[in-house]
């Protein structure tokens, strides 16, 4: 059976095209596809080690026009601690590195003196 039926969709303000999509500022409620939400929008993951439900989604417009509410300041925090732990195991790469690259030149050292 064929059926025509007429739909409200969410699309991109950005580039108006028939598809529907998904991300919506939290603030001024545009809609972007996947290209302009790269280009004119910034996420906000809900939790330090994964994100999905409960992100934030912001246009950048409305970053710059309004100081962030406490919902913003919880996201900028998470923001933080996802840096901070970045930099955490980038740091402990490469302490670790050096540990192993230590006990390699130490053992190279003894099989040579023997
Ligand atoms: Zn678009
Ligand atoms: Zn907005």
């Amino acid at each position: 059976m064929k059926k025509k039926v007429t739909k409200e969709l969410d699309v991109c303000d950005w580039c108006n095209t028939d598809e529907p999509v998904y991300n919506k500022c939290s603030i001024c409620g545009k809609h972007a596809c996947y290209d302009h939400k790269k280009e004119y929008m910034t996420e906000f993951p809900h939790a330090v080690c994964f994100s999905g439900t409960g992100d934030g989604t912001y246009c950048n417009e409305c970053l710059l026009k309004h100081p962030p509410d406490e919902l913003r300041l919880a996201y900028l925090e998470i923001q933080r601690l996802r840096e901070e732990q970045k930099q955490y195991y980038k740091d402990f790469e490469r302490r670790s590195k050096l540990a192993e690259e230590r006990v390699k030149e130490l053992l190279a050292a003894r099989r040579e003196s023997k």
